[in-house]
């Protein structure tokens, strides 16, 4: 059985959160304080943590660096305000995704069970995880389509393997930028909507139709697999 380890500090969200987990037959353990986290996931066992970015004693983020020191243990973090998400859309933390507060409790089960449905796919074959009609290795920076390789240039791999990581997420320009270019802001834009044209290209080379690509006019790019 799956266990799911909870840091929050709110204890009708943490109650809600183990109820939820619980009847939907996972394992889950709740600790109140940033401080407990490292030592319960050094401890071993533990396949998800759900972590609060506002604990009282640190923030999170403080957490997830830690984590990420010795272990690739899933992080979902539980999120209450916008400047919060920026960062964790950033991504710079090496969380894998978050869920912001108010949550339905459904909403996050399903995020635990995405990251251990991954978790499960990415251990076997080396690195290839299926998603829809993609499969990427993101070890080898390669990605498949309807199971034949797109040639992709670093600059479309990158834009790729990002709009790939949330499915359905809107990404900027920026956050899209920030993964794989060192220009400056100048041109980036112009950049990034260049090599998403190629990207397109390919892809439509490759049979995707409808396009898989969104537009949203002045927030940026997502995918829908
Ligand atoms: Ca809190």
């Amino acid at each position: 059985m799956p266990l799911i380890l909870i840091a929050e500090d709110e204890p009708a969200i943490a109650d809600t959160v183990l109820y939820a987990l619980r009847s939907e037959g996972m394992d889950a353990e709740h600790c109140q304080l940033a401080r407990e986290v490292v030592p319960r996931v050094r401890a071993g066992g533990v396949d998800v943590v759900v972590l609060d970015v506002g604990l009282p004693d640190a923030s999170g983020f403080d957490v997830c660096r830690e984590l990420r020191g010795f272990s690739d243990v899933p992080v979902i973090f539980l999120t209450a305000r916008n400047d919060e998400i920026d960062r964790v859309l950033g991504l710079e933390l090496g969380a894998d995704d978050y869920v912001a507060k108010p949550f339905s409790p459904r909403e996050l089960v399903a995020r635990v069970r995405a990251r251990l449905r991954r978790a499960h796919a990415a251990a076997p074959e080396a690195g290839w995880i299926r998603q829809g009609d993609f499969a990427i290795d993101r070890d080898g920076h390669r990605v498949h389509y309807r199971d034949r390789p797109l040639d992709l240039t670093r600059y479309e791999y990158v834009l790729l393997a990002a709009l790939l990581q949330r499915p359905g997420a809107i990404l900027s320009r920026t956050q899209l930028m920030d993964r794989g270019w060192d220009s400056d802001a100048e041109s980036m834009d112009r950049t990034v909507d260049t090599h998403v044209k190629t990207l397109r290209g390919k892809l439509r080379a490759a049979g995707a139709d409808p396009d898989p690509i969104r537009t949203h006019r002045g927030l940026g790019y997502a995918i829908e697999i």
